[in-house]
C-alpha cells in the first residue's frame, strides 16, 4: 500500500517509535502520534504538540565559561495538550490493553494527509464496541488540529461517556544521557488563563523566560441524539464530558486552535477565536476534502514513482510527506531537524536545511524554498553580531544550531567552529538563483548574504605563501574537530567568495544605483571585492600525491586509522561511548564530509580524484549520522559503484521507517529524509544545478523498472521518466530549454516527450 503507512503494534518501544511515525504536521504545528486516551502505567510516552519556533530561553551551565560562549539557547516547547479523549463505555475505561482487542489497526494517509486509528474492542465485561479515530493538523488553516471519534455500539450498551481534556500542564521530555536530547529544562510553559466562554474552551500558556504566549481555543461537539454535556475546569485544564444513551454511533469531534504570539499578534486568544469560528462549522469530511486538494497540487509535482520495490516507494513517499509537514512556510520558522515530530535537537535549525532539504523543495516547490531563505536572511543581523563575537571584524558567521537566530550550541568544537555552514546558505543562495534566475530577489537578498558570508571567509583565512588558508575550523565530520584547511570548508568558501565577486559585478553592470546603495549601507569597497577575488582565486585545497585525494583536512591524513572492524557492534555510534578526543585522534569519520564537497561542487576536481577519495574515506565512515549514507550514495552512483549505490540508499530510505539508528523516537531525521529524494534524483538520476544549466544522466537500480520524477527549473515544469530502455524526458510546460544529457547537450521542445 504506498500511499498509507498502516501499523498494528501495541508494545512500548514500537508505540514509543510510531508516535514520532505518526506524527502529523503543517510547518506550523506539529502533535505526534500519541493514543488520546494514553497508554497504561508502566509505559513510556513522548507526548507532544509543538508550534515551529515557539521557543523558550534557557541558561546555559558551564563548568568554565569561556569568552564568546552563548549564554542561552533556545528549546522548542511542548505547548498545551488537546490530544486527551478518554472513551468510558458503561464506566469502563476503553484501552487497547485491557479487555478483548478483536482488531486494530492505525494509518497514515500520505495522499489525504490524516491518520486513524480502527478498533474493534471488548471491555472486560463483554461490551462491544467499534471506535474510528480520525485526526488532522490542517494544510488549509494551519492553526487547526482536528480530533473525530465514532463510537458504534455492537452489543446494546446503555451509556457511553467521551471525556475529552485540554492540558496546558505538560512538560518537555529530557534525558540526561544523549547529547540529541535535552538534558534538562522539562517545565518552561505556565498557564496565565483558563476559562470556557460558551461551548469554546480557552487555556493560554506563557513561557518562562521569552514570554511567548501560545493560545489554545477549542470547541467540541456530540452529534449522538441523547446526551448530556458537562464541562469544569482547575487551574490548568478544562474537561468536558459528553454522556451517551441509546445505541446509535455516537460522533464526537473537536476542533483545536493553536496560535501564538511570534505570528498572531498580541492577541492571540482573539486571534484564535476568530480562526475558530472560520472552520468550526466545517466537519471533518470537508476538513479532510480541503487537505486532499492541497494534497494533489504537492504530489502532482512532488511525487516519485518507482516502479519494481513497493517498500521503496512507501517509503520514498513517507519521506516526502513527511518533509512537506515539517517544513515552515512562514517567515518565522525554518525546518529544525527532527522537524515537528519530536524532540531531538530541541526544535533546532542546522545545515541541514539549505544541505539536505532545501534542494528538495528548490527542485518541487520553489516558494517553500524560498521561505528557508528568507528565514535565514531575517537572522543576518545576528549572525553579523555573532561574526564580531567571534572576533571577526566583518561578516556573517551563522549559527550552529538556533531557534531565532542566535548561537544554540555549547560544544564549540561541534557547534560554532563548524564555519561551514555560512558557506553552506551562501551555496543555496547560488542554487536558487540558478533554478529560478529570480533578479529581484538576488538584488535583495542574495547579494547581501554573499556580501557578509565572503566577508566572514576573507577575514577568517590569510593568505601564505601565496595560498588562502582556514585554520581550526571543523567541517561536517563531527569525528574530526577544530583542524586547519578542512578541504570541504575551504571549497565551500571558495564558491562563496567568488560568487560574491560575480554578483558584485553583475549588479554593477545591472543595476548601478542599487549596488551602490547596498554597498553604502554595508560599507562596502571595491578593495574589498578584490580582496575576495585573490582569496578565492588562490584558495587553498588540500590534496595529497600519493593517495590522490583530497585530504579531509592538514592533519587528517597524519593520524593513526580507527580500527572499525574490531570496534563491537555495541559501540556505535562511537558518539555515546567514546569521549571526542579520542575520536579526534583518529581517521574515522562520522559522516561525509571530503565525499559531500565531491558532490555539491563536483567540478573542482576530476573524476580520479573524486574516485579515490571516495574510495579511502568509504573505508573509514561509520555512518553515525544520519546524514551520512545518502551522500555515499549519491556519489556511488556518479562513480558507477551501482551496487554501493542500492545499499547506501535502502539505508537511507527505511531509516525512520525500521528505526535503524535507534531514535525515532526523537523525531524523525529530516535531513535524511531529503538525502533519500536527493539519493534518487541528483544520485540515480545524476541531477545537478550549475551555471552551465541543468544536466542529467540517469541510471537505472538493477531492482526496478523504471522510476519518473518530476523538477522545476526557471518556470519549467519537467518530467524526467528512467526505464531499463532509455530515458524520457518530457518539458510539461515552459520554454524550450536545452540540458545536458550524460555530460551532451539535449534540446527539449516544450510540451514534447524526447525518448534518449
Ligand atoms: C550531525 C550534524 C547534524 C545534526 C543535526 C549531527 O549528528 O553530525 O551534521 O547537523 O546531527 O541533524
Amino acid at each position: 500500500m504506498s500511499w498509507k503507512l498502516t501499523k498494528y503494534e501495541l508494545d512500548n518501544a514500537s508505540l514509543l517509535v510510531n508516535e514520532s511515525l505518526l506524527s502529523l504536521g503543517n510547518g506550523y504545528l506539529g502533535v505526534r502520534g500519541n493514543f488520546e486516551e494514553g497508554y497504561p502505567e508502566g509505559y513510556k510516552s513522548i507526548r507532544g504538540t509543538y508550534i515551529n519556533a515557539f521557543h523558550d530561553e534557557t541558561e546555559i551551565t558551564y563548568g568554565e565559561k569561556l569568552y564568546g560562549f552563548p549564554e542561552t539557547q533556545q528549546k522548542v516547547l511542548n505547548i498545551v495538550d488537546a490530544q486527551t479523549v478518554k472513551i468510558y463505555v458503561e464506566g469502563e475505561l476503553f484501552s487497547l490493553f485491557e479487555g478483548e482487542v478483536l482488531s486494530f489497526e492505525r494509518n497514515l494517509h500520505l495522499d489525504e494527509g490524516f491518520s486513524e486509528r480502527i478498533v474493534h474492542w471488548v471491555s472486560p465485561n463483554g461490551k462491544e464496541v467499534k471506535i474510528h479515530f480520525r485526526r488532522l493538523v490542517s494544510f488549509v488553516t494551519k492553526e487547526l488540529f482536528a480530533i473525530d471519534i465514532v463510537v458504534e455500539p455492537i452489543t446494546p450498551v446503555d451509556r457511553v461517556e467521551i471525556v475529552s481534556t485540554v492540558n496546558g500542564d505538560v512538560t518537555n521530555f529530557v534525558d540526561k544521557d544523549d547529547p540529541r536530547v535535552a538534558s534538562g529544562h522539562a517545565k518552561r510553559l505556565h498557564i496565565t488563563e483558563v476559562r470556557q466562554d460558551g461551548e469554546v474552551g480557552i487555556i493560554k500558556a506563557t513561557t518562562y523566560q521569552t514570554k511567548l504566549e501560545t493560545a489554545c481555543i477549542s470547541s467540541s461537539r456530540m452529534t449522538a441524539e441523547k446526551h448530556e454535556y458537562s464541562s469544569s475546569q482547575t487551574d490548568y485544564s478544562i474537561e468536558e464530558t459528553y454522556t451517551c444513551y441509546g445505541n446509535e454511533p455516537m460522533h464526537f469531534f473537536i476542533c483545536n486552535i493553536f496560535t501564538d504570539t511570534l505570528r498572531h499578534g498580541k492577541h492571540p486568544i482573539d486571534e484564535g477565536i476568530i480562526l475558530l469560528r472560520q472552520v468550526q462549522d466545517k466537519d471533518f469530511d470537508e476538513l479532510l476534502a480541503e487537505q486532499k486538494a492541497y494534497l494533489d497540487k504537492f504530489w502532482a509535482i512532488s511525487d516519485i514513482v518507482i516502479d519494481g520495490d513497493q517498500l521503496v516507494q512507501e517509503s520514498i513517499r513517507f519521506n516526502l510527506y513527511q518533509l512537506l509537514q515539517s517544513v515552515g512556510k512562514d517567515p518565522a520558522s525554518n525546518i529544525a531537524a527532527k522537524g515537528l515530530s519530536g524532540e531531538g535537537y530541541e526544535g533546532h535549525y542546522f545545515w541541514d536545511t539549505e544541505i539536505y532539504i532545501f534542494p528538495v523543495f528548490l527542485m518541487t516547490n520553489p516558494e517553500i524554498a524560498k521561505n528557508l531563505l528568507l528565514h535565514r536572511y531575517s537572522i543576518l543581523e545576528h549572525a553579523k553580531e555573532r561574526a564580531k563575537e567571534l572576533g571577526h571584524e566583518k561578516g556573517a558567521l551563522f549559527p550552529w544550531r538556533t531557534i531565532t537566530g542566535t548561537e544554540s550550541s555549547a560544544y564549540f568544537p561541534a557547534g560554532t567552529a563548524q564555519y561551514h555552514i555560512s558557506a553552506d546558505i551562501a551555496y543555496s543562495y547560488i542554487q536558487y538563483y540558478l533554478a529560478t534566475r529570480e533578479e529581484d530577489f538576488m538584488k535583495r537578498y542574495m547579494a547581501e548574504v554573499l556580501f557578509e558570508t565572503a566577508r566572514l571567509w576573507a577575514d577568517t583565512g590569510h593568505l601564505q605563501n601565496g595560498l588562502f588558508r582556514i585554520d581550526d575550523v571543523t567541517g561536517p565530520d563531527e569525528y574530526t574537530c577544530i583542524v586547519n584547511n578542512n578541504y570541504y570548508t575551504n571549497v565551500l568558501a571558495k564558491h562563496n567568495l567568488l560568487w560574491a565577486v560575480k554578483i558584485y559585478y553583475l549588479l554593477q553592470e545591472e543595476d548601478e544605483d542599487h549596488l551602490k546603495q547596498l554597498s553604502s549601507r554595508l560599507e562596502l569597497t571595491e578593495t574589498e571585492v578584490n580582496n575576495w577575488q585573490i582569496a578565492g582565486d588562490n584558495m587553498y585545497l588540500p590534496y595529497d600525491e600519493t593517495l590522490g585525494i583530497n585530504a579531509q583536512d592538514d592533519s587528517f591524513l597524519q593520524k593513526g586509522k580507527w580500527d572499525l572492524k574490531n570496534t563491537p557492534r555495541e559501540k556505535f555510534p562511537l558518539l555515546l561511548n567514546y569521549h571526542p578526543l579520542t575520536l579526534y585522534r583518529y581517521q574515522v569519520l562520522k559522516q561525509a564530509d571530503t565525499v559531500l564537497a565531491h558532490f555539491l561542487l563536483e567540478d573542482e576536481q576530476d573524476f580520479d580524484t573524486i574516485k579515490n577519495s571516495y574510495d579511502y574515506y568509504e573505508a573509514i565512515t561509520t555512518h553515525d549520522s544520519s546524514l551520512s549514507s545518502c551522500v555515499h550514495s549519491i556519489m556511488a552512483s556518479k562513480l558507477g559503484y551501482s551496487e554501493k549505490a542500492s545499499s547506501y540508499f535502502n539505508e537511507t530510505v527505511r531509516l525512520d521507517l525500521d528505526n535503524t539508528h535507534k531514535n525515532t523516537k526523537d523525531g524523525l531525521h529530516m535531513a535524511n529524509m531529503g538525502g533519500t529524494w536527493l539519493g534518487i534524483v541528483s544520485g540515480f538520476g545524476g541531477l545537478r544545478l550549475k551555471e552551465s544549466g541543468l544536466a542529467l544522466s540517469p541510471v537505472l537500480p538493477a531492482e526496478w523498472n523504471s522510476y519518473e520524477f518530476h523538477v522545476r527549473y526557471q518556470g519549467r515544469m519537467l518530467k524526467v521518466h528512467k526505464n531499463r530502455e532509455s530515458t524520457v524526458y518530457t518539458l510539461l510546460s515552459g520554454a524550450d530549454l536545452e540540458i545536458t544529457h550524460e555530460g551532451e547537450p539535449l534540446f527539449l521542445e516544450s510540451g514534447k516527450e524526447i525518448v534518449v
